[in-house]
């Protein structure tokens, strides 16, 4: 039988705690995202029951199916976008979601910028880094940074509180968690988006603020979504 996600979220959450607690950080100063893409209603249900509140989605189509209904019951809910975000579907994203994790390109953030403004509603941003250089990533290229992080504040409007990565599977973690930290430093950024099941514990030591964890909480993904 699986592990109950109640059991899960309580393993996590302990997880949370002793890497803070090792690297003389405030527990509360880390925010588990869960991140519930691929995962069934009951799955979503059990966490909702166990007190979980900020979840992590990467498709505003499904993100829409899981969250459209239960929203407007769940005043303290945060959601996060943490997939690609294509510009079409800006509306239905800033209608539904607290916190873009995925800012890429400055076409997006226009059209985000452009959205906020025409329905008053402004969200939280990070700025997606491709901090692996990989081709086929989103994400935008490090040194790209400072005039991006410039569209999106001056040109946009946009409020950006930190970073986000998801790095190169094949390379440590910790180099690239470092890397961004560093970015995020230099820029006076707060947030850090990184981390997820396999190796959020890396990512606290080195200053992770959102760790975005799916399996470790819900267990296996359906496997007839990518
Ligand atoms: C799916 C996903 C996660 C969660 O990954 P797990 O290994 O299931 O914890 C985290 N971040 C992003 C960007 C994802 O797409």
């Amino acid at each position: 039988m699986e592990t109950a996600v109640s059991e899960n979220l309580a393993r996590i959450r302990a997880g949370i705690a002793e890497a803070a607690r090792q690297s003389g950080r405030d527990p509360a100063s880390i925010t588990l995202v869960a991140v519930s893409k691929n995962q069934s209603p009951e799955r979503i249900d059990s966490a909702l029951a166990a007190g979980q509140r900020v979840f992590g989605e990467n498709k505003v189509q499904e993100a829409t199916e899981h969250w459209g209904a239960r929203k407007p019951d769940l005043p303290d809910l945060r959601l996060h976008l943490i997939g690609p975000l294509q510009t079409n579907k800006v509306r239905a994203a800033h209608a539904l979601f607290d916190v873009i994790e995925t800012l890429d390109r400055p076409s997006l953030a226009e059209a985000l910028g452009a959205q906020e403004r025409r329905t008053g509603r402004k969200l939280s941003h990070l700025i997606q880094v491709n901090t692996g250089e990989e081709p086929q990533k989103h994400g935008i290229l490090p040194s790209d940074l400072p005039s991006f992080l410039e569209v999106c504040r001056k040109d946009a409007g946009l409020d950006v509180r930190g970073l986000m990565c998801v790095p190169p599977i094949e390379e440590p973690p910790a180099l690239h968690f470092a890397f961004l930290a560093e970015l995020a430093r230099r820029h006076g950024l707060k947030e850090l988006s990184m981390g997820m099941s396999a190796d959020y514990g890396k990512a606290i030591p080195l200053g992770a603020t959102f760790v975005r964890v799916g399996t470790g909480i819900f267990g296996a993904r359906r496997e007839n979504q990518p």
